[in-house]
């Protein structure tokens, strides 16, 4: 490992810009590869003992056991508090129809568990662990970018302070509104779903048995995520409108509504954190990389959370951009287009596919009509009897 050298303030081969958990998972799988890193971040550092003091985070995520073994190598998911881990069995799928059923288990993709469920700011706590110990990366935090200057060789990026740094490759690993992005003058096409992702945790009056559960309605798609001991965790993708119904519920209504709409599949649901709510869109970005500029995570795709795999694409993401980059052979210039282009076309496709599956499942369980409804129920029904095509389906989630 080359250490960090004072001499070299300022100037880095890659400056990675969002330490979110995509771009702080990107700096780690770099952290050792040699390369000069910078790590920019607008928001000020979680305390290393934030899990501590607070009850469950809300945001929380499905972490396929490819994105658990990428987190590995970087040794964060060692790092995260196992207590506050919840192995998922079974992923049960309900229709419109209580009869229509999809379910997936662990046991039958010969597996331990499907995926994990973690808490957002647990995962980034231990990354944040992770990044201190770090000799060869610079994090700049909270530090907010100003401009950039791309040049043939390098990058100047500004920053609001009046200091600046250069870069061979910059990194736009800045979510969904990236600021990257638009200054590399990258095109994006984006779709409001004119829904908002509704989460909160619930105690429940009935045990979940490590099964995530998941209803198709008519208002929307509706998640109960398992938590360690009896908690779940709610994601309703539904309208504007009834969102903000929901919103303005009382805290026993709100437990009424989402008990009703599971079909009291767990008991009594009583709420143990303020429900917020997530603007959902659908963003296809024209172009992964520019010369001297890789897009990864958010900034890069933005779906539908009905199958819940944003952050697991986000993670591949990162995981192969690091692959390109530690594995350039001769080419030195991190940021030369013809070495970006290998990550984009690891990836695009990957992309699209997930972005389209999620995107033709919202279009068609958001359509009123009875026949319609007929063939979404038995499309649930007819994939839960063909174990070929659930294995498929189960290779693309597990990542
Ligand atoms: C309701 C809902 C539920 C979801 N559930 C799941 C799930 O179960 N499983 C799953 O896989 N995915 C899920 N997702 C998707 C997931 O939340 C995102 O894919 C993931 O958070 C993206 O991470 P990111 O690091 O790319 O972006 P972000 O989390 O947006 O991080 C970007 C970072 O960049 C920083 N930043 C921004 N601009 C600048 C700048 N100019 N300078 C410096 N720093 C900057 C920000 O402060 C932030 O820290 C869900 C999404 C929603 C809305």
């Amino acid at each position: 490992m080359s250490a960090y050298s004072r001499d070299d303030a300022g100037s880095f081969d890659v400056a990675i810009v969002g330490g979110g958990l995509i771009g702080g998972s990107l700096a780690l799988a770099l952290a050792d590869s040699g390369l000069r890193l910078a790590l920019i971040e607008a928001s000020p550092r979680l305390e290393p003992d934030s899990h501590a003091n607070h009850d469950w985070d809300s945001r929380i995520y499905a972490i396929s056991p490819g994105s658990a073994a990428f987190l590995e190598q970087c040794e964060v998911w060692s790092k995260l508090d196992q207590a506050r881990l919840q192995p998922v069995g079974d992923m049960q799928i309900w229709g419109d129809d209580p009869e229509a059923r999809l379910d997936f288990n662990a046991y039958q993709a010969g597996l331990p568990e499907l995926a994990f469920i973690a808490e957002s700011r647990e995962i980034d706590r231990a990354i944040g662990l992770r990044l201190d110990a770090q000799e060869n990366l610079r994090v700049l935090r909270p530090a907010i970018c100003a401009a950039i200057r791309w040049h043939a060789d390098g990058a100047e990026i500004q920053m609001q302070d009046g200091t600046s740094l250069k870069a061979k490759l910059v990194v736009g690993a800045d979510g969904g509104d990236s600021w990257v992005r638009a200054q590399a003058d990258i095109t994006v096409d984006s779709r409001d779903y004119a829904q908002r992702g509704v989460v909160a945790n619930f105690a429940t009056g009935k045990p979940h048995g490590g099964i995530a559960r998941q209803w198709f309605r008519e208002d929307g798609v509706l998640a109960l995520l398992p938590l360690p001991g009896q908690r779940v965790s709610l994601v309703w993708s539904t309208g504007n409108d009834n969102a903000k119904y929901l919103l303005e519920l009382s805290n026993d209504e709100f437990g009424e509504a989402v008990e009703q709409a599971s079909r009291s599949a767990l008991g009594k649901m009583e709420i143990l954190s303020p429900p917020r709510a997530f603007p959902l869109r659908l963003q296809l970005v024209k172009q992964l990389v520019k010369p001297r500029v890789a897009l990864i995570g958010d900034a890069a795709h933005n779906l539908h959370p009905l199958a819940g795999q944003g952050v697991n694409l986000g993670f591949q993401d990162a995981r192969k951009l690091a692959a390109v980059l530690r594995n350039r052979g001769a080419q030195t210039d991190c940021g030369d287009y013809f070495l970006l282009r290998g990550y984009e076309r690891a990836r695009k496709e990957a992309i699209l596919a997930m972005q389209l599956t999620t995107d033709g499942l919202q279009k068609l369980f958001s359509k009123e009509g009875k026949i319609l409804s007929r063939l979404r129920n038995a499309g649930l029904t007819t994939t839960n009897r063909l174990n070929p095509l659930k294995k498929r389906l189960m290779q693309h989630a597990l990542g």
